[in-house]
């Protein structure tokens, strides 16, 4: 259902990626009346990503900014940072601040994002996460040649601090607990490439290990391992095992959340004057049959906040783009496009150059996810092609697939 009413006051409530981008396509599309952006870290919108990569490498991480306050005025944005949106009155559009202010709404955007999950084992509050610039900061100062870093987690965030720590001539072992690493994000096959370089840089990462417990050891740490007759001793702990979405202020004002907050694919909540979007809300992907998903990337975030800030001015679009995201370790780039499941089947295409791309074909053909690795952005052409053929539906020719010779724009036009 849509709202039919004005739009004079718009309310985003998240001064994140998102949020900053949704400030940004407003004014873009013409909206002219207010915008407040209400963000509880004590900082203008950053960028997230360099922080487990280029940004940790650095001797003082300083913030890449995505609306810095010259652009905030240029924009015509309020941002009131550092103050948390405590809780919305949904009859009076109202939201309630947490220095008790309140600020009025015609629509509101819930882009709330995520925070690190912690570790839920004796001692796993002495574990550093990683999502915010304070938490990189925090982490920076402790890492240094000679220390040694134990990473629980060998998901995207872990290993590429376990790439940054080792950058800065840290001694680092990864304990993950499942069978293998970046079990989640990606197939076994391209998860090995990035384990066995970490292996040739001297980073251990030990897979079906369960750590018990962290304790204090004077000014180090003793984490206890299932199966291990010894703890293993480090200077630093880091926890990189997910992250869970801020869905507490929309479950507090009576919204449905699943896994996020839901929302439909225009990313309207169940109230009409209130919209989610970002790593916060979950969505029926109607390029996998409808199946409800919540992604953590930042392509997503930027790709939602186009079609929300469209549909909060009375739009009606839907978000179907591909799933996207990329990671980076050492001089290895990693790119991956869609969603597979395990009735995917695979083909290969091995350019020889040390880049490879692992393309996931449904039962029916269609291609519906694609991985690639290899130095720097070796590979970012054909996955961005991969990206359209799967946005398209397209049932591509293996062998085509498999051959590094033929050019994968060929089959867009099959
Ligand atoms: C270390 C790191 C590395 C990453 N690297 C990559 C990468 O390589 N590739 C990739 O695709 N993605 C990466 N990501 C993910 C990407 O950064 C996120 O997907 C993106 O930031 C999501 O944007 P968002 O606006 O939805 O959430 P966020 O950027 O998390 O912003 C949400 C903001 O809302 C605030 N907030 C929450 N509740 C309230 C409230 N009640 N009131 C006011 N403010 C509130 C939060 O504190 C936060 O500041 C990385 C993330 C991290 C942490």
């Amino acid at each position: 259902m849509a709202a039919t009413d004005s739009v004079e006051r718009i309310v985003l409530v998240g001064a994140g990626e998102c949020g900053a981008r949704v400030a940004r396509v407003l004014r873009e599309q013409g909206f002219a009346g207010e915008i407040t952006m209400i963000g509880d870290e004590p900082h203008a919108p950053y960028e997230r990503p360099p922080l487990s990569k280029a940004a940790l490498i650095d001797d003082e991480i300083s913030p890449v900014e995505v609306l810095p306050a010259t652009r905030l005025a240029e924009l015509g944005v309020e941002l009131i940072a550092g103050t948390a949106v405590e809780s919305l009155d949904r009859d009076r559009r109202l939201a309630v601040l947490s220095d008790r202010d309140e600020v009025t709404y015609d629509r509101l955007l819930l882009a709330t994002g995520a925070r690190a999950r912690t570790l839920p084992i004796a001692g796993g509050e002495l574990a550093l996460t990683l999502r915010t610039i304070d938490d990189a900061r925090a982490l920076r100062s402790r890492l240094g040649p000679g220390r040694s870093v134990v990473v629980i987690g060998a998901g995207l965030i872990g290993l590429e601090v376990a790439a940054s720590a080792s950058q800065l001539g840290c001694d680092v072992a990864v304990l993950e607990a499942a069978p293998r690493a970046l079990g989640r994000a990606l197939p076994a096959e391209m998860a090995d490439v990035l384990v066995k370089r970490h292996a040739d840089e001297g980073v251990e990462v030990l897979c079906g290990v369960v750590p018990t417990d962290i304790t204090r050891l004077g000014g180090r740490f003793a984490v206890g391992v299932g199966g291990f007759d010894q703890p293993i001793t480090a200077d630093v702990v880091i926890a990189g095992v997910g992250a869970t979405p801020n869905v507490e202020l929309a479950r507090a004002s009576g919204l449905s959340c699943e896994n996020g907050i839901a929302v439909d694919d225009r990313l309207r909540t169940d109230d009409p004057a209130i919209f989610a979007a970002g790593d916060c809300c979950s969505f029926p992907h109607p390029l996998y049959e409808g199946r409800r998903i919540r992604l953590e990337s930042w392509r997503n975030a930027h790709d939602q906040a186009v079609v929300a800030a469209a549909n909060m001015l009375g739009g009606n679009e839907q978000h179907s783009a591909v799933p996207w995201f990329w990671s980076d370790q050492y001089d290895i780039g990693l790119q991956h496009a869609g969603l597979a499941d395990e009735t995917a089947s695979s083909v290969v295409r091995d350019s020889g150059d040390g880049s490879q791309i692992r393309f996931a074909l449904a039962p029916d053909g269609r291609l519906v996810a694609a991985s690639g690795v290899g130095p720097g952005i070796s590979t970012a052409k054909d996955i961005r092609v991969a990206e359209m053929l799967i946005a398209a539906g397209n049932r591509p020719d293996a062998e085509t697939l498999a051959d590094p010779s033929v050019s994968l724009k060929r089959l867009l036009k099959s």
